[in-house]
């Protein structure tokens, strides 16, 4: 679709001009590019280095407390999420939305309230575990993500676009201001 070719697994050798040379001597001409590059932990993070893995990211249990440090927690972007098949050939970053972010953050506030009540309840859910649900730009077009798990293995899986346009953000971002305004934490 859309004349799309893709190559998986690609090292980028070096950038010229008007030509991106893979590692695998693939030659890829071009007018216009645009790379993204490799995500990185907030440099107020990457400043504190006790806290964080190599990329900035802090190392939690599946609580989003520290692993070493009980009394830190982390919740969304900030966290290091391990990618679920290891390490492959070419770095990458597991990606990250918004709904998990919000999950987390819920986690945290419950386990640092149980801690300061000195109860031993503590939540956990590991992040490939969290439902995916998600209004993705997909350029002149939105489109809906909704999976039971982050990570494979999942019994469901929908993916489908908004035919009516891009209102499902606006819609979206009005309940979220609203919901944060008023503190309605019970809503999704
Ligand atoms: C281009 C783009 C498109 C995206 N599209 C989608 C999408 O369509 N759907 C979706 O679900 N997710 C999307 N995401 C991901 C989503 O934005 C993130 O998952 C979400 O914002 C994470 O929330 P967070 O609170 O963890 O981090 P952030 O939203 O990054 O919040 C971190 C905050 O920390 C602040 N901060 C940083 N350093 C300091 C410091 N030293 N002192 C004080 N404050 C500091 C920052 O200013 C920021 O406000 C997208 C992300 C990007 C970049």
């Amino acid at each position: 679709m859309y004349n799309i070719k893709w190559h998986t697994e690609a090292a980028i050798q070096s950038i010229e001009k008007e030509k991106i040379s893979l590692q695998d001597g693939t030659e890829l001409p071009y007018k216009m590019a645009m790379l993204m590059p490799p995500f990185e932990g907030a440099e107020v993070m990457q400043n504190s280095p006790e806290l964080v893995d190599a990329k900035g990211f802090v190392i939690c249990n599946d609580g989003y407390q520290h692993l070493r440090y009980p009394n830190v927690y982390a919740a969304g972007l900030a966290v290091r999420v391990d990618s679920p098949f290891g390490d492959c050939k070419v770095p990458f970053g597991v990606p990250k939305t918004g709904y998990p972010s919000d999950t987390m953050g819920k986690i945290v506030a419950s386990n640092i309230v149980n801690a300061i009540k000195g109860n031993q309840k503590f939540k956990t859910k590991p992040f490939g575990k969290m439902p995916g649900i998600c209004i993705m730009d997909a350029g002149n077009k939105e489109v809906f993500i909704f999976t039971n798990h982050f990570f494979k293995p999942r019994q469901f899986e929908i993916i489908f676009p908004n035919i009516l346009g891009d209102f499902g953000k606006v819609i979206l971002e009005k309940y979220m201001m609203t919901k944060n305004k008023h503190g309605w934490s019970f809503l999704p």
